[in-house]
């Protein structure tokens, strides 16, 4: 399907690993120029090139933390007239919230709910004076499922899923959608580490976790990064035009409920 998109410029932010990388990849397939970013240079390069070299579109990379004020203003300064918005960052860690110290809040909220905010806030107005605009937030299954462990991550990013749920329903009419997608359980180094953590509290191996947790998926086996940038390229394509406000769950069927 041409997803009508080739030419447009787009900014994945936190891309150089991961489902960040998964839809920089799938948007520049689509023929979208993206603009990269993440914290360590080395690993932006040698995802800048995999891109260039499966697609050839322009890739340009932005080495920063997306989380503060510079790192978002270096990726916004090196995307101007920006199409489409991926809102992506590392995700809290996991532990007790009796653990849990203001700043370690301030830290979460910061990270997964002002960033995307803030980054929102820069571009949205240009999109809707040019009549098109896609911005995609990468939250979690536990916005609809929370996670223990993952308070830190469960109450920031309900924050701004609220928060999107408004402003999605007054851009629309300007062809400017806002979504989330809600990863469940995707093969990369984040979900890696949390079995890490896990290992260390129990003493069971890394390994027989992974397993565990692949077995409690209605389709045994975690996600690739690939299929969820699928999925973020067609929210950002024209005919999602009509799809806004809304939080896709991608997750296997993991989510038990009928709604
Ligand atoms: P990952 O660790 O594989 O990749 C994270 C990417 O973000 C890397 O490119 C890293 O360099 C970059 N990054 C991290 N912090 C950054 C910062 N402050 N500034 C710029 N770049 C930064 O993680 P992932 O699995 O791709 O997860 C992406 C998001 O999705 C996270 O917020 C995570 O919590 C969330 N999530 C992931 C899963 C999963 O199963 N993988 C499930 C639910 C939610």
């Amino acid at each position: 399907m041409d997803l009508g998109i080739a030419g447009k410029k787009a900014l994945v932010c936190a891309a150089s690993r991961g489902l960040g990388r998964g839809c920089a990849m799938s948007l520049a397939k689509n023929g979208v120029d993206v603009t990269i970013t993440a914290r360590t240079e080395s690993a932006l390069e040698a995802t800048a090139k995999d891109i260039r070299d499966a697609t050839g579109v322009n890739v340009t990379m932005v080495a920063g933390d997306i989380t503060s004020e510079s790192g978002r203003k270096a990726a916004l300064d090196a995307c101007p007239e920006m199409d489409i918005l991926v809102n992506n960052a590392g995700g809290p860690p996991p532990g007790n919230f009796r653990d849990w110290t203001p700043d370690d809040w301030h830290a979460a909220v910061n990270a997964n709910m002002i960033t995307p905010i803030e980054l929102i806030k820069a571009v949205v107005d240009d999109m809707i004076s040019r009549k098109f605009g896609r911005i995609v937030n990468i939250t979690s299954s536990s916005v609809k499922a929370p996670i223990a462990i993952l308070g830190l991550s469960n109450g920031a990013r309900a924050g701004l899923t609220g928060f999107v749920a408004g402003i999605a329903r007054e851009t629309v009419a300007h062809n400017v959608t806002i979504n989330s997608i809600l990863p469940g359980r995707f093969d990369t180094d984040r979900l890696r580490s949390g079995f890490a953590f896990q290992s260390q509290k129990t003493g069971r191996s890394e390994e027989d976790l992974a397993n565990d947790a692949m077995a409690a998926i209605p389709a045994k086996r975690f996600g690739h990064p690939e299929e969820f940038g699928e999925l973020c390229a067609f929210v950002c394509s024209q005919q999602a035009s009509y799809i806004t406000g809304q939080n896709f769950l991608i997750d296997g069927g993991a989510y038990p409920g009928t709604y």
